[in-house]
């Protein structure tokens, strides 16, 4: 099934999804398959590719100062064709606001399209490395809000400058929520707000940020409902085995994590210890989301593809 909310709307069975980043400029498309490879024999029925923007420096030569991408992590769009052709899965392409123009949006839809992909996750984007705030892009759109307008817009054949005949795409539109609310926001309630706006403008469903507390998926999905939002919120899983994950993860995400969680992998006496602690912790955790009747889960991979399977042994050899 081509689209996340066909198979939502149609399946009985749980949506699964992982979602990987491209690895950095001048690595090959084999580091990148050969780290999905293991992960198949789980059967996901869609992969996520993250888009990231260009990490800019200023250089000076003779009094003139310029602007250039310094890292960019290249080829979303070629790793999605790459997954549809090896592993006849469906790519779900990330697109963001960043770094992109309303016509070079329009543009890559377009590539999209004509590449047969039919689903997309719409994110305004995180600023480049080493930029504290978004700025968007000159004629770019400032929230995902207005890009999931955008590709709404093209699904209904208005493409920017008025056609004659336009050919109408047919794209399945995701969208993000933060359980703990988007870092920016002022309060959750606010948050939940233009997460409405971004379903009411078109999104089909919601991939939630990363939590370890199955409390905030809980009251965040039960909010949304007394809002109106009544698309799919799948939850977004990122297993989480490590002492620097503790450290790093919730200045990187603005997530909390539980003390149990953190004293079962400070605790530990060993590496070892520490990363079955954590799988068993969010094994556990996803137990309880499908008890509660979670649409799907998405694992956040994140070059982590021993953490991935691991969880994914714990979970889908369980007992039901
Ligand atoms: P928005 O929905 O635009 O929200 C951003 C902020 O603006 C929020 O605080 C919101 O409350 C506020 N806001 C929204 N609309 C309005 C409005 N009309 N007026 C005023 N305020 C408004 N980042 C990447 O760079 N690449 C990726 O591939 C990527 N993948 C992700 C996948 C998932 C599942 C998730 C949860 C996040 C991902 N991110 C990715 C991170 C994401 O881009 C950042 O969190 C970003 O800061 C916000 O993106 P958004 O789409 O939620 O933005």
């Amino acid at each position: 099934m081509a689209k996340v909310i066909d198979w939502l709307k149609e399946n009985r069975r749980l949506l699964f999804s992982l979602e990987i980043t491209p690895p950095d400029r001048g690595r090959s498309m084999d580091d990148i398959l050969s780290g999905i490879d293991p992960l198949m024999r789980f059967e996901p029925q869609f992969i996520n590719v993250t888009y990231h923007q260009p990490h800019m420096v200023y250089e000076e030569k003779d009094g003139v100062i310029t602007r250039r991408p310094r890292r960019k992590k290249p080829g979303t769009v070629g790793i999605c064709s790459a997954i549809k052709n090896r592993f006849r899965v469906e790519p779900v392409p990330h697109l963001i606001c960043g770094s992109f123009s309303r016509f070079e949006t329009e543009d890559t839809l377009i590539d999209l399209h004509f590449l047969g992909i039919q689903n997309i996750l719409a994110l305004r984007g995180d600023p480049p490395p080493g930029q504290a705030r978004f700025i968007p892009e000159k004629d770019g759109h400032e929230y995902a809000g207005q890009l999931v307008e955008q590709i709404a817009r093209l699904n209904r054949g208005q493409y920017i400058d008025e056609l004659e005949d336009p050919f109408p795409t047919r794209f399945c539109i995701g969208v993000a929520g933060y359980p703990e609310k988007h870092f920016e926001s002022p309060n959750l309630e606010k948050d939940l707000q233009f997460l409405k706006a971004k379903v009411d403008a078109g999104a089909d469903y919601v991939i939630t940020q990363m939590f370890f507390d199955f409390r905030l998926y809980k009251e965040f999905v039960e909010k949304a409902r007394a809002i109106g939002i009544q698309v799919p919120i799948i939850p977004g899983l990122k297993p989480l085995v490590n002492r620097r994950q503790i450290q790093t993860v919730p200045s990187a995400f603005h997530v909390n994590i539980p003390a149990e969680l953190v004293a079962l992998i400070e605790e530990a006496r060993t590496k070892e210890q520490a990363f079955a602690g954590g799988i068993r912790y969010m094994a556990q955790l996803v137990e309880r989301l499908l008890e509660f009747g979670v649409p799907g889960i998405h694992i956040f991979t994140m070059g982590q593809g021993h953490a991935t399977r691991s969880l994914l042994d714990a979970v889908f050899s369980a007992p039901r």
